[in-house]
């Protein structure tokens, strides 16, 4: 389907290579490659500036849940806008729609997480999350626990200390990252696990991990364990059952702060507003959101914490003159705290998680039948987060190579198909808005088993790969 539009895109491309600056962007293929460029966008479907309509089969980034083009989004923002559009939040100051958002937000948490900490985006609530386990543990005088311990492929950021406990390995080129409080375990990857080792085996062997290393450094000086209750970017790695529950339990028992990131997995991915409770058992001391939080309409992030530990703050004879001294210009912005409320009311009022609890498992079972494609080694996902991962031998399980360049390929075959998807190394990461139906679901499935079988004829036909 195809729009006309008025955008000049040879222009906009122009003007694109000489001003932006592209995050993640090859540098080698800045020269080569035509920006693709969203202009606009409607329910399930974005416009490129030519006018081609395609499903979003990245929801944004894991984030345009309630869809594109709300009118009663825009009018929400614009009311704000009008009434007050900002005013600083540093000190006692607050505004109506950051208190009514905390507030609503609090119903929704699991255990006593009713304090809420409102920042800009997602690395902004992960790093002002890490900041306050520091300033918790130095405040109540134990300023030796600083060891922060996260996974490979986890992806918490891209501020210094949310980088730092990232771990995707193709984001460790050329940039310097905390190292002396920061440990890697590795990812509680069930595919990847050895030859022979039940899920129930692995998922052991990952606690058994978890716990060597707060002994290893020491419980006195190990402050956090940060996870994501599904690692999304890292390529929605699903940990075996019961993993985050036995590793809050390894971190209670060491007096460890357990970090719930749920970025990507709140807001309705999942079929809850938060899933670390109902889903996965999980009861943490700290809950990091963003993204679906105003399904991307502004930004907005926030840490929520639990009031047990604020109260150790809040309640101390040692709180006079003190303050935790971190936060934004725009931290708890009130017009993205009003688009917070009105994406929280849709999500409610059409019952979005509903809709995702009944229309997931169909999203799941769709896409798993692409295991039967040659290169597709593996289907995994939960609910409205899926991954396809693309190997040259399914024994062996060996990534596609990176010269192959697969993420060229498959953009170019979903694109021309009427479908954008969202590529990693040799992964597809699909996450679409929560508002599609079953139609659109076969869609966005029958175009990646087309697409991936376009790529796989291309391969063969250069010589790179054979059955
Ligand atoms: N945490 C998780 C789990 C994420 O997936 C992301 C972004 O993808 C972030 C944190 C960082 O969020 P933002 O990009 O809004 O800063």
């Amino acid at each position: 389907m195809r729009k006309n539009f008025n955008y000049d895109t040879a222009a906009l491309a122009r003007m694109d290579r000489a001003h932006i600056i592209h995050p993640w962007a090859p540098l080698d293929k800045l020269a080569t490659t035509e920006p693709f460029i969203v202009a606009e966008s409607e329910g399930a479907y974005i416009y490129d500036s030519g006018g081609h309509r395609l499903l979003d089969g990245m929801g944004g980034m894991w984030c345009v849940n309630i869809g594109y083009g709300r009118e009663e989004m825009a009018q929400a923002i614009a009311d704000q806008v009008r009434r007050m559009c900002y005013f600083s939040p540093f000190g006692i100051i607050s505004t109506p729609p950051s208190i009514e958002f905390g507030a609503r937000l609090a119903r929704y948490t699991p255990g006593d997480l009713k304090h809420v900490f409102f920042t800009t985006g997602g690395s902004t609530a992960v790093d002002s999350a890490l900041r306050f386990v520091q300033f918790y543990f130095n405040f109540i005088g134990k300023p030796n626990k600083k060891h922060i311990i996260t996974r490979d492929y986890a992806y918490h950021g891209s501020t210094y200390l949310s980088a730092s406990v990232s771990g995707k390995p193709g984001d460790r080129g050329h940039l310097d990252f905390v190292t002396d409080t920061v440990h890697h375990l590795p990812a509680p990857n069930p595919y990847r696990r050895p030859d022979g080792m039940t899920e129930e085996e692995f998922r052991d062997a990952k606690v058994a991990e978890l716990e060597r290393k707060i002994v290893e450094l020491g419980p006195d000086n190990v402050a956090c364990f940060i996870a994501e209750p599904i690692m999304a970017s890292g390529g929605v790695i699903v940990p075996p059952k019961g993993y985050h529950r036995r590793t809050l339990d390894v971190c209670h028992k060491y007096d460890v702060l357990y970090i719930s990131d749920e970025v990507v997995t709140g807001f309705g991915r999942l079929g809850e507003i938060f899933a670390s409770e109902p889903v996965f058992g999980l009861t943490p001391d700290i809950i990091t959101t963003a993204k679906g939080l105003t399904s991307g309409y502004v930004p907005l992030g926030a840490f929520i914490v639990s009031d047990r530990l604020y109260a150790r703050l809040t309640d101390s004879p040692e709180a006079k003159g003190k303050a935790f001294t971190n936060g934004f210009t725009y931290s708890a912005h009130p017009v993205a705290c009003a688009a917070g409320l009105k994406n929280l009311e849709i999500i409610e009022r059409e019952n979005l998680c509903a809709h995702v609890r009944e229309l997931g498992p169909y999203f799941q079972q769709r896409l798993g039948e692409l295991i039967h494609l040659p290169l597709v080694g593996d289907v995994r996902g939960s609910h409205l987060m899926a991954c396809v991962e693309l190997v040259t031998d399914k024994g062996t399980k060996e990534p596609l190579p990176a010269e192959w360049e697969f993420p060229r390929r498959i953009i170019a075959e979903t694109i021309s198909r009427g479908l954008v998807v969202r590529p990693m190394a040799h992964l597809v990461v699909l996450s679409p808005p929560l508002i599609v139906n079953r139609g659109q679901v076969d869609e966005l499935a029958e175009i990646m088993g087309a697409a991936i079988r376009a790529v796989t004829d291309g391969l063969v036909r250069e010589g790179l790969w054979r059955d």
